[in-house]
């Protein structure tokens, strides 16, 4: 045995020799300690995150993923599964073990006239919307177009479509997948129906999917869209007015309030660089001209400090927040559901987004309903559909000590505890243990993923995600 070379978990044993045949097995490269890629290959978005895997293999198929996935359980190593890297607690890399980079799977056939697409597992959202825009339709999914489809899909899909279209998960029409015993499986309404259930809000449990199939939507390619920014002095009667106004505004109206501090780009008047603002951002996915009128009384609101809304390619809307949220700087999140989005509730948001100890975190408030929200609740393993809002408190620092930070984010979501209580979307968690992930479902709805756990993976081989840890098998 050589195992020195190599930083293993404990438990795990493998030798140079069971490696050397794990490359010959892959068509994509194998990455350990000392390739020169290495130093790369380990890092995800979060710049907290400093993990040292054992080995990268980079999955060009199926045959690749089934390999990896052999060769984890044979061996005993932890397994890793990497979409786009976005885990904001970096679930995607480990520590002395086996990451499945799924990075270079990028194939995407689009079917204009059936409006399905059918999208490898290595996805940017944006990649994804490249492809589908070609043909003016789109797949609802996440506001920034460097999260990977795969995780994003598998907890829920949050983002600019889902009050017209509903979330990723309800469009997701087949799911293809490799399980833990390295079974490939396709699961649709009809074939494996429960694990189809299952992948749509479990996230990442069940197996290593390899690509999903989508229904597409007709969108833009151009919108109205954009942001209206407001002086601070505003916030409590434009967040009062953002609520109202979502609550009957039609299925084409997208909402976001975010409490940012204006950085000094050109995209942003010079006089509001450095300033604490609360940003509304909208669109409308239907018509501009119906646009214009929809979204008039919202950007007659108040006095705005600017309004940069106007028509913009769908693609460029999916994109407009990616310079906030860029690879490598450091992220702690806090997030949760809001219920009662009262005086006392927008108080404590404004409060508490005041004491940020960054000018680079946001405070973000999506606002639910339209189509996400009628959705049955049993009818997705994702839940928290029946919310008017989610909020995510993203500190965001360039390194050092992460304490003011992280403190400043639980803090504000302790606060805001009280007019939401325990909910939250499992995609917003970071690494915070068994009972937060318990609390990301109903109690109905954990029960039947621990069932369909118990059935896909009793062994838990899938481990390094929100884990819903199996009951039988261990
Ligand atoms: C900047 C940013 C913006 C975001 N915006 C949104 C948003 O608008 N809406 C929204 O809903 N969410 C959003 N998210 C949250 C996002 O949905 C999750 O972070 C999601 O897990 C990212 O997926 P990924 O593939 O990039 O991440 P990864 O870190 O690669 O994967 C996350 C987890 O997903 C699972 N996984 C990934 N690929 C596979 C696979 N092929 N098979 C099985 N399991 C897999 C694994 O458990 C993995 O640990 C955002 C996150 C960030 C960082």
């Amino acid at each position: 045995m050589a195992l020195a070379a190599f930083p293993v978990a404990p438990g795990a044993a493998f030798d140079d020799a069971a490696l050397a045949a794990l490359d010959r097995d892959l068509a994509g490269d194998l990455i350990t300690p000392g390739h020169p890629g290495y130093a790369a290959a380990r890092r995800v978005w979060n710049g907290m995150v400093d993990r040292y895997p054992a080995a990268i293999a980079y999955c060009t198929g199926v045959a690749d993923v089934v390999a990896g996935i052999a060769f984890a359980r044979e061996h005993g190593l932890p397994l890793a599964v990497r979409g786009g890297g976005h885990s904001v607690g970096g679930a995607s890399v480990c520590d002395g073990g086996l990451v499945l980079d799924l990075s270079p799977m990028k194939g995407v056939q689009v079917d204009p006239a059936r409006r399905v697409a059918r999208a490898e597992a290595g996805l940017l959202l944006g990649e994804l919307d490249r492809a589908t825009q070609e043909y003016g339709l789109a797949v609802p999914a996440g506001q920034v177009s460097h999260t990977g489809i795969a995780g994003l899909t598998l907890g829920g899909g949050t983002g600019w479509l889902m009050r017209t279209h509903g979330l990723t998960v309800d469009n997701v029409l087949a799911v293809e997948l490799v399980t833990a015993d390295g079974e490939f499986l396709r699961a649709s309404e009809t074939e494996h129906p429960e694990l189809f259930w299952a992948l749509r809000g479990g996230g990442g449990n069940f197996g290593v999917v390899t690509a999903f199939e989508y229904r597409l939507h007709p969108v833009g390619p151009l919108l109205l869209a954009g942001v209206i920014l407001y002086p601070m002095e505003q916030a409590h009667e434009v967040l009062r007015f953002s609520r109202d106004f979502i609550a009957t505004a039609p299925d084409e109206v997208n909402l976001v309030n975010v409490f940012l501090t204006v950085p000094p780009a050109p995209t942003f008047p010079a006089h509001l660089h450095g300033q604490q603002v609360l940003a509304v951002g909208v669109n409308y996915a239907g018509a501009i001209e119906d646009g214009e009128r929809v979204l008039a009384p919202l950007r007659a609101f108040g006095a705005p400090a600017a309004d940069m809304v106007g028509p913009m390619p769908y693609v460029a809307l999916q994109s407009m927040i990616d310079a906030a949220a860029p690879h490598g700087l450091h992220y702690w999140e806090k997030a949760g559901v809001l219920r009662t989005i009262d005086d006392a509730a927008i108080a404590t948001l404004i409060e508490e987004a005041k004491k940020a100890t960054s000018p680079m975190s946001q405070a973000i408030v999506a606002w639910f309903g339209g189509a996400a929200s009628r959705v049955p609740g049993d009818a997705t393993a994702f839940a928290h559909r029946d919310v008017p809002a989610m909020f995510w408190i993203v500190a965001t620092f360039p390194g050092g000590d992460p304490a003011p930070h992280a403190a400043w984010a639980r803090d504000f979501a302790a606060a805001l505890k009280p007019f939401g209580g325990d909910g939250v979307y499992v995609n917003t968690l970071g690494s915070e243990g068994s009972s937060r992930v318990r609390e990301a479902y109903p109690a109905a709805t954990y029960d039947r993923l621990v069932a369909a756990k118990n059935r896909y993976d009793p062994t838990n081989l899938f481990r390094l995600n929100q884990n819903i840890a199996p009951t039988v098998g261990r």
